[in-house]
């Protein structure tokens, strides 16, 4: 069996399906109909590039055998693959591309473009990301923080994905037939009804630990919802698995820990397993044939981890010796997160066809605190890595199709400031030919995009995706801040007490 791809376009109308040679379903749709269907046939993950090209020829072959027209077998544009990997900055990246050991970042930086997006402050990450999203500043999409004061004068409540007032490129692209799968985006939950797949971010609740996961036995993270009892069921068996994946991939827990220590330890946990989650329910959704136009993967344990290892990852910055506890225990997590990262992106990658347009791209970078601002003597269970007090711009790496190949001598990496994060969005929806909003704050990046793809698919605008009635019909209800709750994920371990 062959992998599949969800969608062929045509002028006239979208094919959906082929997923395998084994029982090919395929079905005719109109384009502005949704087109995604929540049950397909089980597939072979494939080989990538070449599954791919078969498919297409088999579609086409398909389609000529029940008389379409040669217009309807023009070959289907190849997909976009986001990375959204959270506070991913170059002073941890380039050493470590420098060492061979994020071979899958230094690939794609070689053969497209690498820099930075210039981020904004206030830069708590529900904002950036819904900035990233929607291509609009935060006074327009209406997401400012983590948290929202309750209209009944209780606690502060979590922002949910309907307090944003503006359409994100999920909602953009399923108005337009373009179909996307989003995993672990933030301030998703609940989930929004589109053209496709979308897996919320869930964040707990109160005070507690501010980056969400999914949570079991709630609804509403999960779109299509017929997919809710095998996606849980994938969390369930990240569970099993974490303390498996955490000893491969950061090593023994150190001996003689302080309770504090070990809450940080823990933590790399929970952000793992938020983020292998992620990529595990991507990797059962492509082995069941479910490739979307679009597909968008978070990764948040690098500002997790980031916040919490910063000084152990970079000691001499802070006065720590090689041999201290804090380094010893801990020097290694910071570099190791990052590699994991970086071999997750490489597994996804080898899922999609080789001409996928890849988009990297970050919230904000990261850096160290001054020592100074640890007390005296200082407290390395403070956040020591920190993008909230001065503006630290993120890592940005796109290549494929439709991108540019940066030239010899041409800058790269670190300073190389290729744009905003309010470009990002309307850059995404170029690739896909999709028109971009009036009121979007961004451009498509010059910097990225290829000329050659531009001049072939000239920009459209549209007035403005704003929607009041959209707005009004946004459904809150079953979000559940209730105390008990809390409680609940309190004893589950889901919350801690940092932000982030
Ligand atoms: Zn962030």
């Amino acid at each position: 069996m062959k992998p599949g791809f969800s969608a062929v376009r045509s002028s006239s109308a979208i094919l959906v399906a082929a997923r395998g040679f084994g029982g090919l379903s395929l079905g005719l749709r109109t384009p502005r109909a949704p087109r995604y269907h929540g049950r397909v046939r089980e597939a072979d993950t494939g080989e990538g590039c070449e599954g791919w090209r078969a498919l297409r020829l088999l579609a086409c072959a398909w389609l000529t055998s029940v008389g379409c027209t040669p217009a309807a077998s023009a070959p289907e544009p190849p997909p976009v693959l986001v990375f959204a990997v959270d506070g991913f900055d170059w002073e941890v990246i380039e050493p470590l591309m420098a060492a061979g050991r994020m071979p899958t970042l230094e690939r794609l930086a070689a053969r497209g473009v690498s820099g930075e997006l210039k981020t904004m402050r206030p830069s708590s990450s529900p904002r950036l990301w819904t900035t990233l999203a929607t291509g609009r500043l935060p006074e327009e999409h209406g997401i400012l923080d983590f948290t929202k004061d309750d209209p009944a004068g209780g606690k502060e409540l979590f922002v949910v994905s309907s307090d944003r007032k503006v359409k994100a490129y999920w909602d953009i692209l399923s108005e337009r037939g373009v179909s996307s799968t989003t995993l672990g985006w933030w301030v998703t939950y609940p989930v929004d009804p589109v053209d496709g797949v979308m897996i919320a971010q869930t964040n707990t609740l109160g005070a507690g630990m501010q980056k969400g996961s999914l949570v079991a036995g709630r609804t509403g993270q999960v779109w299509p919802p017929d997919d809710e009892e095998w996606v849980l069921a994938t969390l369930e068996r990240q569970d099993a698995a974490l303390e498996g994946l955490m000893l491969e991939l950061m090593g023994e827990r150190r001996e003689g820990l302080t309770p504090k220590q070990t809450r940080r330890w823990k933590q790399c946990g929970w952000a793992l397993r938020a983020d292998s989650t992620y990529v595990a329910v991507l990797q059962e959704l492509l082995a069941r044939g479910r490739r979307t136009r679009v597909t968008a993967l978070y990764f948040g344990g690098t500002d997790v981890i980031g916040h919490r290892f910063w000084a152990a990852h970079d000691p001499a910055a802070f006065g720590l010796d090689e041999a201290s506890p804090e380094v010893s225990a801990f020097g290694h997590v910071l570099s190791a997160y990052y590699e994991y990262v970086d071999r997750a992106m490489g597994e996804v990658l080898a899922l999609f066809p080789a001409e996928t347009s890849v988009l990297v791209v970050s919230d904000h970078g990261m850096t160290g605190l001054e020592l100074e601002q640890l007390g005296d003597p200082p407290d390395f269970d403070k956040h020591t890595g920190n993008h909230h007090g001065k503006l630290v711009h993120g890592a940005f790496i796109a290549a494929g199709h439709g991108i540019r190949r940066a030239q010899a001598g041409e800058p790269r990496g670190p300073g190389n400031y290729l744009g905003h994060i309010t470009d990002f969005c309307p850059t995404l929806l170029a690739l896909v030919d999709v028109p971009l909003g009036g009121r979007m704050a961004g451009k498509p990046l010059e910097t990225v995009l290829d000329a050659a793809f531009l001049a072939a698919h000239p920009v459209g605008r549209v007035e403005t995706y704003d929607d009041p009635a959209w707005v009004a019909a946004r459904r809150s209800d079953v979000v559940d801040q209730s105390e008990e709750r809390r409680e609940q994920l309190e004893n589950l371990g889901y919350l801690g007490d940092d932000e982030d």
